[in-house]
This record gives structure tokens, sequence and C-alpha cells, in this order.
């Protein structure tokens, strides 16, 4: 590990009560909590599970899992270092059944979550093309984001928008309930009530976690605030770090003042400030310092760093999107054999997912291998999981997750309310659904056309379980998809035929897939089959995909959050994507999209490639690009070449002749 200086020593060693590290990028705040960690074990000789440290993303908490146990060896076993998420999800496994759910629950995707909210419309008559589903949900999710329950939310809505979510949420929670699942969302919401809700369990886990640690606090929301100050209202020891400058969810409900007023807010609270950055060279720094100088709003601080100057920055202006990231790739192929550098060292970092295809393509075409972090992955797609839902059941019928994906998917007429009565029935009797299912004449307040369904349901399963045999799956499957009406229905449900096309194909794949499998595993079952799939996506998830260890890194600004790279080549620095155009206009809005790019350039260790386009394709025509503001925000001497264009223009001034001015950069 390497040596701290003075002030992340005191840091380290401030265990006791609140502490707040508010630093910029790169001065050693993450590192901070791994010796703090190491200190309390290997030091104070604190057994590890009373720690707790919390990370934005999987993989941060993964590395911080693996530095911690090189240094502090077997000592490190049963430390939870976790995300929000991965948290709440085990606080709720535990006792969830007090709330009214199975401690199995399933949690639901983004577009499980839009197919559930779309069902909740067209329960209530609501028009899906006045309110769109994907607004609606927007809201759902920012209200628990605000800790707002349904029955809270009617007197907090005022326009026509919020006063439909208003009548759509406790539908959705009711079907969410039914289908025993939960959304991301609810895991931070219901993890909260249930710490409020109830003292045993509140108790529990305060007593438990001696020590907390909060990484990248600055993007915390009110629930995410809540819960960590639930959890340290036991021992007291928490310790947060962060950087405002960085704050970059506020889209999502992050609260910045959560780290502001963090020292205010608590009585004797340590502060400490890191003030040398040991990440970038001196240019990379200086470009981020000058960029971010540009926001009004933020708190005092200073970066400088020992490394030197370093390389100077290198632009790169094509002519179109493609041509852009052929160019990218270009350069990037010729730093890698130039300076013999593995294709881990380089990462691509883009504002929106989209961009990524045009660099796909064009990595693909070279050969380069990559791994795209972000973005649906084929087998989270809907239509996919519900087809793999039913080789599931019939691989084993108590999959219960896989069973209620199944039950009204085509649709068949057993609707939430009959779900949740049949779920209900058969936590009381003890008894898993797909034995429900068998019951039903018995089971009261069920309609005479439910009970039919459901019936009929459990005996179409039964049959299909009797015939299916692990020989030659992949016809069988295709029969039964058909039986189904799999393909009609989702010509049915979606609008789009071009959309509904596309997944028809992506069940095509699921056949293809199968297909495959059994021919390289010819004694192989469905089981198996749904195990590889089920690993597959595990090692994906866990190391950020499943693709080769020495690859190229793809991904999106607000992902890039907390890592860093020798080489990074931010790219699409143009009016309209950075600033993002939704956000062009809007001063805390554009402060926001600064602090992006401020991340973006930190993210750099020694060289960083900046590259815009003059035109890209919108909906098949050519669109003329600006040069992004932020570009005009980085001092000229810092690009390579003495870049010219640079170098003519006057100091820079927002005034009208800027755009032009740029255009000829
Ligand atoms: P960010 O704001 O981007 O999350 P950070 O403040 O968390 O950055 P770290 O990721 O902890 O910064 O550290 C940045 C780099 O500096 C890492 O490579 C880390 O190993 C290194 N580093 C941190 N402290 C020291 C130190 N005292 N001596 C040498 N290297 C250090
Ligand atoms: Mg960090």
């Amino acid at each position: 590990m390497s040596q701290l200086n003075p002030e992340q020593f005191i840091a380290v060693h401030h265990t006791e009560g609140p502490l707040l590290v508010l630093a910029g990028a790169g001065s050693g705040k993450t590192q901070v909590i791994t010796s703090r960690i190491v200190h309390l074990l290997a030091k104070l000789k604190i057994p590890a599970d009373q720690i707790l440290a919390v990370t934005f993303t999987n993989k941060a908490a993964k590395e911080m899992q693996e530095r911690v146990k090189r240094a502090a060896g077997s000592k490190a076993e049963g430390i939870l270092i976790s995300t929000f998420h991965s948290l709440g999800v085990r606080i709720l496994r535990r006792d969830i059944r007090r709330l009214g759910y199975k401690p199995n629950f399933t949690i639901y995707s983004d577009s499980d979550q839009a197919g559930v909210v779309r069902q909740a419309l067209s329960d209530l008559n609501i028009d899906t093309k006045q309110f769109q589903p994907d607004m609606v949900r927007w809201q759902i999710s920012s209200a628990k984001n605000r800790l707002i329950a349904p029955e809270q939310y009617p007197k907090l809505s005022t326009n026509p928008l919020e006063q439909v979510t208003a009548a759509v949420y406790p539908r959705y929670q009711h079907l969410l309930r039914a289908y025993n699942a939960i959304d991301f969302d609810d895991i931070i919401m219901l993890t909260v009530r249930m710490l409020e809700e109830l003292p045993e369990v509140r108790q529990h886990w305060q007593d438990r976690f001696r020590y907390i640690m909060v990484d990248e606090y600055q993007d915390t929301n009110a629930g995410q605030y809540k819960l960590i100050s639930l959890l340290a209202q036991g021992h007291g020891n928490l310790c947060v770090v962060g950087d405002d400058d960085q704050a970059i969810y506020g889209w999502r409900g992050a609260d910045i003042a959560n780290i502001l007023n963090f020292s205010s807010e608590r009585t004797s609270c340590k502060v400490v400030k890191l003030e040398q950055n040991y990440r970038s060279t001196g240019t990379i720094l200086n470009a981020a310092n000058t960029v971010i100088k540009n926001n009004s709003k933020r708190s005092d601080k200073a970066l400088w760093t020992a490394s030197g100057t370093g390389e100077l920055i290198s632009l790169l202006v094509a002519d179109t999107d493609d041509e852009e990231a052929r160019q990218v790739v270009e350069q990037l192929q010729l730093a890698q054999y130039r300076n013999k550098r593995p294709w881990k060292d380089f990462a691509i970092l883009y504002r929106s997912n989209a961009q990524s295809r045009a660099f796909e393509e064009a990595l693909r075409m070279e050969e380069v291998p990559y791994v795209l972090v972000g973005g649906q992955k084929f087998f989270e797609r809907k239509e996919v999981k519900d087809s793999l839902s039913y080789l599931a059941v019939l691989a084993n019928p108590r999959d219960e997750a896989a069973l209620v994906r199944t039950i009204n998917f085509p649709r068949r007429g057993i609707g939430g309310t009959s779900l949740l009565r049949l779920q209900q029935w058969s936590l009381e009797h003890n008894l898993s659904l797909y034995d429900t299912l068998g019951m039903a004449d018995q089971i009261e307040g069920l309609s005479e056309a439910t009970r039919k369904a459901v019936n009929g349901f459990h005996s179409m399963i039964r049959q299909e379980l009797a015939d299916f045999t692990s020989s030659n799956m992949a016809p069988q499957a295709t029969a039964l998809f058909k039986r189904l009406g799999i393909n009609q229905e989702l010509y049915r449900t979606i609008d789009n035929p071009v959309q509904a096309r596309k997944r028809i194909e992506n069940i095509e794949q699921v056949i293809n897939a199968l297909a495959s499998f059994e021919e390289r595993n010819p004694t192989a079952g469905l089981a198996d089959f749904l195990e590889r799939i089920a690993l597959l996506e595990d090692n994906r998830r866990e190391a950020g995909d499943d693709q080769p260890q020495d690859a190229v890194t793809l991904m999106s600004l607000h992902a890039s959050k907390g890592l860093e790279f020798p080489q990074v080549f931010l790219v699409g620095l143009e009016e309209g994507l950075l600033p993002h155009h939704r956000s062009i206009d809007e001063d805390p809005e554009v402060a926001e999209e600064r602090r992006l790019c401020y991340v973006g350039i930190t993210r750099a260790r020694e060289r960083l490639t900046i590259s815009r386009c003059l035109k890209r394709r919108k909906y098949g025509t050519w669109e003329e690009r600006q040069p992004s503001r932020f570009l005009a925000e980085i001092p000229p001497e810092l690009f390579e070449g003495g870049d010219a264009e640079h170098k003519e223009a006057e100091p820079v001034d927002m005034g009208m002749d800027f755009f032009a001015r740029m255009q000829n950069m």
C-alpha cells in the first residue's frame, strides 16, 4: 500500500465519531477508505463483520474487496463492502416477510418495470399516447428516491402527469407485490421503511455495523442518505468521502447538500481536505481545474500534483461520427503498439450510450478486444427473459420468479389481483406457487373466470412437463413457443411492428443459443442450459463483462466515476452531446454537465485525447455539429502541436462570434 500523506494519515486514524473527507479527483479519497478498513482490521483488531463500506458500483466494490483482502488477508473475511443496492437487498432478504413480501423476491429490471407500468396504465384505462409509460415510470422512480410512498403522493401532485402518477403508483406497487417483485428504487425505500418501522430490525443492523464508510457521498439521494443515517445512529462512527465537483446524479435525485451539510449537521465532525492529486499529470490536472473553475457554486478546493507536466492533450476533429470512431481507434492502436501497452490501459468515454455503436463497429473492424460497460445485455431483455422463463418452469416448476413471469404471458386473464391472492394463499399455507395453482378450486376470492384460467395454465404446464424430454430440446422449445403464441402476443402488445420484429428475432436467438448448447453438450438438459446462462450473466456482471481480460473499456461518463485509466479518449465533445441537448440553456444543468466533463478528464492518468466531429447523422440526415463550450475552457497551450486554431483564437469570451470561431477548429 502506498505511503499516506499527512492528511490521509489523519483521516485513516480518526476512527471514532463522524468524519468528512471532501476533496478533488484523484486525491486518494477511495484510498483513504481502503486504508481505514485495513487499519481497523489489522491494527485495532475490529472483527470484519462490524465494518461496512458502501461504494457506488459493483466494480468499485469488487476492487476494494480485493485490495483489502490483499492487505489484511484472512482478517478481512466476512467484511461487507457493497453497493447501496446489495446492502439493501441483504437487509431486505432477512426480514421482508414482515412487510408482506416473500424473501425470495425478484428484482425487476427497467424493462420489466416498464411492462408493469404499462399494465397498470391499461388496468386504469389511461391513454398511453397521452401519458407515456416511460414518463410515469420516471415519476414513480423519482418519488421513491425521495422516499414518497404511494399514499403520500396525491397530496404532492399538481400537474396532470403527477395526477395520473398518483393513480398509477399504488396500482403499480400492488402489481409488483403480486409478482413477488420489487423494483430497483424499492430496494432503498423498503429498506428504509423496514428500519424505521421495525425497531428490532433497526437494532440488529445498528448494533452490527460499528464502523461505516461511504465513498462518492456527493451522489447520495434522500433514500440513501436516510439509510446511512439510520444505520450509523447506533455507533456514530460514520466516515463519508466525496467531491462536490463530481456530483453527476442530480438528474436522478442525488442531492449535493448531503455532503455540503454533513459536518454542520453533526456535532464534533472532523473534516479533512486532501489536495495532492496522485493520479494525473500536470497537464491533465490543469485542464480539469480550468474547466471546473467555470462553475460558480462549489466548495473551495485546490489540487496539485508532483508528477510533472507530462504529455500535451491531443485533439481530434473528424468529419463525421464514423470517421471520429475510426480515427480514435487508429490512434489507440498506434499508442498500444508504440508503447507496448495492454489494451486495458485504454478507455473510450462518451456522454450517451448510443454513441458506443460507432466505436464498437470501428473496434470490431480492427479486431481490437473491448468491453462495453452498461447498456442492455441480450439476456436482460424482456422478451428473452419471458421466453427463457418457460424453459425455467419446465426445468423446475417451483422456480417462482419464472412461474410468475409466465403466468400471464401471453395474457390469459390472470391479472395482478388474482396473482396477489394466489401469492397470499401460498404464503399462508406454506406451499409453492406451482402447487397453489393446482388448488385453485379451494381458494376463495377468485372469480370463476380466473379459476378457470388458473386451472388451464396449471394443467398446460403439467402436460408440457410430462412431454418435454432432454433430447432435441431446441425443436421442442420452438414448438412450445408456437403453441403459446408468443409471436402473435408480441405483435399484439407492441404498437411498432419494427420493434415487435426485433423482439421476435431475439426469441429466435434464444432457440439458437439452446441449439448450439445442445450440440456442444449432447447429454445436458434444460437445467444445465439455464445454469450456463445464469453463470455467463454473473461473470459478465461481476467482471463488467464476459469478454477478454485484456480489452479496451467503453463506457459512459456516468459509469466511469471513481475509475482511472492510463490513456483516456473523451469523445463527442460537442454542443448537444456534452453539454447534452436537454441541458444547453439551464444553468444548474450545464453545471452538472461541466462536472461530467471534469469527471471524464480526471479519469486519465498519463494521456488524454479529446475528439469531436463536424457532422453527425440524425434520423438519417446530416446535422452540423458545434464544438462543446467546455473545449474552449481548456487553455490552448495544453493542446498538442500548438493546436493552430486554438493559438489563433483570442482569449475566449462567450460572445456572438464564439461558435463561428470554434467552427474552424
Ligand atoms: P476520485 O475522486 O476519482 O474517486 P479518489 O480521490 O478516490 O479519486 P483514489 O482513486 O483513491 O482517488 O486515488 C487515485 C490514485 O492515487 C490511485 O491510483 C491511488 O492508488 C493513488 N494514491 C492515493 N494516495 C496515494 C499516496 N499517498 N501515494 C501514492 N499514490 C496514492
Ligand atoms: Mg474515488
